[in-house]
């Protein structure tokens, strides 16, 4: 097994020292950069001598970035190289923006570089089907990425019509390809006459069913990230023991909070995800709260690393719904449903009001009766739920994570 190159990498960007003394000095700067250039961390942060300081720091929150996102930043408006607007169902309904330098943008290209050549080799033909066609989009900064890598990619955006990527595929000689979980699925369950080398899965959970329909129509090994625009896109990629990610620890310096107490908790345990950026300029982000609920995975990895595996990000902190006389999580949800052949998407919807109703839409391949209750067999949900489940012709494919949609929620 390969050891996951983002090992040497992480050598080398530490200049081969104790990774932990690197990141304290990294800590101390960031603090200081930010409290003495941005609006909204002037009078929050004490000057710190490192590592150990690190647990007195506030948190920063999505909704401090919604407030007023240009507090955050710590240069001026001309080195501000890429703005990117995410959201607008916050609960203040502003929308968060991020912004970052172009120096900021080349620690994202150079962790793509590193993370991507974990499967991809110089000479591949990689399709990206993530959106790329803006200067700094998250396609585009991948297709540089791996240019230098020695790869050839091809921008496509997000999958619009199977059978159109399928031909791409085809007439380009790919062998590896970038997507969404889902939109992957759709592509797999509808066009499997093709091989693939390998597959990576970006920007939400990846199902287990669908990992393993994915690997078994293309014959191809998959590997999972873990990112978020706040993180600069990229977090952390698999190695070829697949049981995690490793994380860009040179440039992130990641915590696991329990969500009630803010306590940092030991490795293995569960709670909220929480990262501070190490090397951004542009806007800094101090002890952010992701709202992902992960754990470290304690003990060595198998690939031979001494860096740390974040296990696979099922869910989010406020992802479990209550239903019926239980609860109820999307990823819970999309196993069960994805576990059917003939499931191509769904969209789920529950009552937010009874908490008793489920509905679910869902696009089909074949015989949809069989299909149904094929669907109504893998379902297993808290005892007093009613379950609706409908076929419709197509679901459109978006670039938005899946979750399962409140009907009637009072937003606040
Ligand atoms: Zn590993």
């Amino acid at each position: 097994m390969k050891r996951t190159p983002l090992d040497a990498w992480i050598a080398a960007k530490t200049n081969h020292t104790d990774l932990a003394a690197y990141q304290s000095e990294k800590l101390r700067e960031t603090v200081e950069w930010a409290r003495t250039r941005s609006k909204f961390y002037r009078g929050r942060l004490p000057p710190i001598t490192g590592l150990g300081d690190l647990k007195w720091l506030p948190f920063t929150t999505a909704n401090d970035i919604r407030r007023d996102p240009f507090q955050l930043v710590c240069v001026s408006q001309d080195d501000i190289h890429r703005v990117v607007t995410l959201d607008t169902t916050g609960t203040t309904g502003s929308p968060k923006r991020l912004y970052f330098t172009r120096e900021d943008q080349e620690l994202t290209i150079d962790f793509f570089h590193v993370g991507m050549s974990t499967f991809t080799d110089p000479g591949d033909r990689v399709l990206i089907l993530l959106p790329g066609q803006t200067p700094g989009s998250v396609g585009d900064l991948l297709a540089t990425a791996l240019e230098r890598l020695g790869a050839i990619p091809f921008k496509y955006g997000a999958v619009d019509d199977p059978a159109a990527v399928a031909d791409v595929i085809r007439r380009e000689s790919i062998n590896v390809v970038v997507g969404v979980p889902v939109h992957l699925l759709v592509l797999a369950r509808t066009q499997p006459a093709f091989k693939l080398k390998s597959v990576l899965f970006a920007t939400d959970h990846v199902p287990d069913p669908i990992r393993e329909t994915v690997t078994r129509t293309w014959g191809c090994e998959a590997y999972d990230h873990y990112g978020m625009t706040e993180m600069g896109l990229g977090g952390g990629v698999e190695c070829e023991a697949r049981r995690g990610y490793h994380l860009r620890e040179a440039d992130l310096l990641f915590e696991i909070i329990d969500p009630q107490t803010e306590l940092r908790l030991p490795d293995g345990e569960y709670g909220e995800i929480v990262f501070t950026t190490l090397t951004r300029r542009g806007m800094p982000l101090i002890r952010y709260r992701t709202g992902d609920y992960g754990r470290f995975i304690p003990g060595a990895c198998p690939c031979g690393t001494s860096l740390k595996t974040l296990e696979r990000v099922a869910r989010r902190l406020k992802g479990q719904i209550p239903l019926g006389n239980g609860y109820i999580t999307i990823g819970e949800l999309d196993r069960m449903l994805f576990s059917v052949e003939n499931v191509v998407n769904a969209v789920v919807v529950a009552s937010a009001v009874t908490h008793d109703g489920l509905t679910i839409a869902v696009q089909v391949v074949g015989d949809i009766p069989a299909a149904l209750e094929a669907i109504r067999a893998a379902l297993t949900l808290p005892d007093g739920v009613k379950v609706e489940i409908t076929p419709v012709d197509e679901i459109k494919l978006t670039m938005a994570k899946r979750v399962i949609a409140d009907l009637g929620v009072i937003i606040d």
